[in-house]
């Protein structure tokens, strides 16, 4: 058979899911993938766990969305978060909630969530045809005629979910824009999001050390969040929020014990006086930054100088971290910038242009921190798009 109501390019959470609600509303729905497996970058995230969405409210969700939420309200009026909670455990994939309302499976395996959404659509009756890659689409009256380098299929709606151009080892090279470009659609201008930050701090001798809600900030931006010290610089959750704000040259501050005011670390110190320096702060801080951060100081806090003190608050409050620029839109987390909003009709996602044809997920022009909240906006619109109101 070489024709379909609805075809759905791209087998990431946006396509997965939906070929699912698709195949749910009656139609006969293929689902087109070119890796081998479905699902290569959502497999990746939450360090291979799958950080599958967030448990926030509305308002948490659009603020975890700070590139073009707001566009997902009518989205999240027809499927949320909680519907993507709910979805998991009605198919026997319990989740467990973890810090910052991140959500994964009791499992901590990706492929847990992604054998559950494969699971339903063969369940539902929607077919998977992976290592199939989409090299051209038209259309020709009222049927979208969809080509891999040997095969022709036709369909009467066609369904982009070929996520950005971020990792694109994992199979998301922007192929979505260039069908949008096809078709005329406005496409903005692609930015990394979500991107590592280069640093020429020391961070060799602070290499793999992960800190818990610590404060990176810069200027009126305060970021309080996991923070991760890399070969390169930083990462984890801080650092790819604060990617949003920086582009290389700024100074960045970081307070490693945000919970502990100015006036109680001096009391902390008082209290210490007799105590070495290295030991008094291996209680406010971990081990090795400990080791880092009293180094070249004299050995017993009573030792230490007025300006030793100060000097040593500063470090703990407000450490100064030089940024030297960011990674490449490759091997940053997220595409910021894809097929433009103006295009698409919020309600259905379907392109305001071309009848029949949609888009969801990363592929539009909406970008989301980590945590949950891209892949909450790939299935909630992967959703609504293969509700096909028609
Ligand atoms: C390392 C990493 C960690 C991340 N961590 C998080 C996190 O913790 N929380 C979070 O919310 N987000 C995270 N993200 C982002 C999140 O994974 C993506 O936003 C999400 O996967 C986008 O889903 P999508 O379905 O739109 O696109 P994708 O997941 O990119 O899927 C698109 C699919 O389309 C297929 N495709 C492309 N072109 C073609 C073609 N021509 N023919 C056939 N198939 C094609 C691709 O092979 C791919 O499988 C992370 C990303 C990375 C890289």
């Amino acid at each position: 058979m070489t024709h379909f109501d609805t075809i759905v390019i791209g087998g990431g959470p946006a396509g997965m899911m939906a070929t699912i609600s698709s195949s749910f509303y009656g139609k006969n729905t293929l689902l087109l993938e070119k890796n081998r497996k479905l699902g290569k970058k959502l497999a990746g995230t939450g360090g291979g766990r799958c950080n599958v969405t967030n448990n926030g409210t509305l308002d948490e969700l659009l603020e975890g969305i700070p590139g073009n939420g707001r566009f997902l309200y009518s989205v999240f009026s027809q499927f949320d978060n909680h519907d993507i909670i709910r979805f998991f455990e009605e198919n026997g994939c319990a989740l467990k909630v973890e810090d910052h309302g991140r959500m994964f499976p009791v499992t901590d395996k990706s492929k847990t969530i992604i054998d559950t959404l494969e699971k339903k659509i063969h369940e539902l009756g929607g077919q998977i045809k992976t290592q199939f890659e989409v090299v051209s689409v038209k259309k020709i009256d009222n049927l979208f005629h969809v080509k891999s380098a040997d095969q022709k299929l036709t369909c009467d709606q066609l369904i982009v979910t070929t996520g950005g151009k971020s990792y694109p080892s994992t199979g998301s090279t922007g192929f979505g824009h260039d069908i949008a470009r096809h078709f005329k659609l406005a496409v903005t201008e692609l930015e990394a999001a979500e991107s590592p930050l280069l640093t020429n701090f020391p961070h060799k001798v602070l290499q793999g050390i992960s800190l818990d809600d610590v404060t990176l900030s810069y200027n009126k931006h305060i970021i309080t969040h996991d923070l991760l010290f890399t070969h390169f610089g930083l990462s984890g959750p801080a650092a790819l929020r604060m990617s949003s704000f920086v582009k290389g040259g700024e100074l960045l501050h970081l307070d490693f014990i945000p919970q502990t005011s100015l006036e109680e670390l001096h009391r902390f110190f008082q209290e210490n006086r007799e105590k070495s320096v290295k030991n008094t702060l291996k209680k406010l801080v971990p081990e090795r930054v400990a080791d880092f951060l009293s180094h070249g100081y004299a050995d017993k806090i009573k030792q230490l100088s007025h300006n030793d003190l100060d000097e040593l608050n500063q470090k703990l409050k407000a450490f100064h971290i030089p940024v030297t620029g960011k990674m490449s839109l490759a091997k940053s987390f997220v595409t910021k910038g894809g097929v433009d909003l103006k295009e698409i009709n919020p309600k259905t996602l379907e392109s305001k242009k071309v009848s029949g044809l949609h888009f969801a997920g990363e592929v539009l022009d909406i970008n989301a921190h980590t945590g949950g909240f891209n892949i909450t906006s790939a299935l909630c619109s992967g959703w609504v798009a293969g509700s096909l109101h028609y």
